[in-house]
């Protein structure tokens, strides 16, 4: 019944409109149902469930239902279908590879992403193949940096970030080293302050910082010496409280963030992304800054939050329309999540929460399969909230988002510039496909850092 006055509600208001049109209903019920539908041969529970879902939630034909076994474990059969389906894209992605853009070097939508991609299958398999594969794009990324941009995603830190990694796994350390040394010559771009540099993910000084946070993971501590880190740190501070005075919110927000003269909140070029950066511990931001500036500034962006759970893609849009990665809740939940992890308070996880309902609401997206816009980055959503809460209700959205993505191009969805891309594309699809497999260790791709593996030492998903 509750859910029936929401959805009535919804329709006063017009959001069931503006929804149909940006995603497709879901089609699968919730974990609750569903896990008392599969619970056992007691019919009565079962028909209980059935009956407490709506039509339109009724699992598609074929599903796969509770995708893994009580002990976490995904079960076999979705296992081999998932498995399948990453060989089967891996093969279409290579094949549609030929045609790609030989001068987009980015991690966005270039062969950094690719390099990318194999670098986490090697990552989650261990077969030494995929590593030599992604070495193989590293070099052709090496050979065309173009100087124009600095970030990781959409700049050379990527291409360079990315190389000192693989040649590092590969123990090629003099070639690391001059990765790292050429990264670290763009660091003087990025702190003098007459640059009109922004401090945004995409093309900002948060997009710089997390290359440098990127090899302090992936490498060791101090392949970036912390008075480097410290100097990126401050230059985005300080942009940060400058706008803020400029904009006379010292008070409400003392860290504001604009590109292109628009505040935005979400992750791709708005403040959840810089904040993002900014409270991981690798960043080593002083107490007093994380709760003086970064504290008051995030609980700023919480409170434009849509009654839906969502957030508006800037501070001035007050329209409850997308929910991607890069503008909405999708990207808003990985700064709940560490300010939950920084700051230790509830409604934190609560709003984090809050956001894992509306993308499971609204989150497969009719722009396609991808990680920036698509259904592949808004599944990470709930591996995230997995991650931290080990409640298997986000598991189980996260798997069914992934069996959504089994049906890669049956929903008519719009295909991108570049379908086979890391960030907009099939490259994004299989890297989500994959982590769903190994939840335990999954991280959105240049984003969420992982723990720093020791050499030779690489998580096995037995
Ligand atoms: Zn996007």
């Amino acid at each position: 019944m509750g859910e029936a006055m929401s959805k009535r509600l919804k329709l006063q208001l017009g959001g069931e409109a503006a929804m149909e049109e940006r995603a497709f209903p879901n089609p699968f019920p919730d974990y609750e149902a569903a896990a008392l539908a599969d619970a056992d041969s007691d019919s009565a529970a079962a028909a209980a469930a059935a009956a407490a879902e709506p039509p339109a939630h009724r699992p598609p034909a074929g599903s796969l239902g509770l995708p893994f076994l009580a002990q976490r474990k995904i079960n076999p059969t979705f296992t081999r279908r998932i498995q399948s389906k990453i060989q089967d894209l891996l093969q279409q992605m290579e094949e549609g590879l030929k045609t790609a853009d030989p001068h987009d070097c980015s991690a966005y939508t270039g062969w950094t992403g690719i390099a990318l991609l194999y670098l986490q299958l090697y990552r989650v398999t261990s077969d030494q193949a995929y590593l030599l594969r992604s070495l193989d794009y590293v070099k052709r990324t090496l050979r065309n940096l173009n100087g124009r941009r600095v970030t990781f995603l959409c700049g050379d830190a990527g291409p360079l970030a990315v190389g000192a990694v693989v040649y590092h796994k590969l123990k090629s350390d003099s070639e690391a080293k001059e990765c790292v040394a050429k990264l670290l010559q763009l660091q003087r771009t990025i702190v003098s302050s007459d640059s009109d540099l922004p401090d945004e993910l995409l093309y900002g000084r948060a997009g710089y910082l997390y290359a440098l946070l990127y090899l302090n993971t992936e490498i060791g501590p101090n392949t970036v010496p912390q008075s480097t880190l410290k100097e990126v740190v401050n230059a985005i501070i300080e942009s940060g409280k400058n706008l803020s005075k400029e904009e006379r919110k010292t008070e409400r927000c003392p860290l504001l963030y604009q590109w292109h003269r628009k505040q935005y909140v979400g992750a791709a070029h708005g403040m959840a992304g810089i904040y993002y950066v900014l409270m991981q511990p690798a960043s080593n931001v002083d107490q007093e800054t994380l709760t003086e500036l970064l504290k008051p500034s995030i609980d700023y962006v919480r409170h434009k939050k849509f009654r839906s759970g969502n957030y508006p893609s800037s501070l001035s849009n007050e329209t409850d329309r997308l929910v991607h990665w890069c503008h909405g809740a999708p990207g808003v939940i990985h700064m709940l999540l560490q300010a939950y992890k920084t700051f230790k308070e509830e409604k934190y996880l609560k709003d984090a929460m809050e956001c894992s309902d509306v993308i499971w609401q609204r989150g497969l997206l009719r722009k396609g399969y991808g990680i920036c816009h698509g259904t592949a980055g808004n599944g990470y959503s709930f591996l995230s909230l997995y991650h931290l809460t080990q409640d298997k209700k986000y598991l189980y959205r996260a798997c069914k988002f992934a069996e959504w993505c089994l049906d890669y191009g049956a929903h008519g969805c719009r295909i991108p510039d570049r379908p086979y891309s890391l960030f907009e594309g099939m490259g994004g699809t299989i890297h989500f496909l994959s982590d769903v497999l190994a939840p335990e260790t999954s991280r959105f791709p240049a984003l969420e850092l992982g723990p720093w593996e020791k050499e030779g030492k690489v998580e096995k998903d037995s």
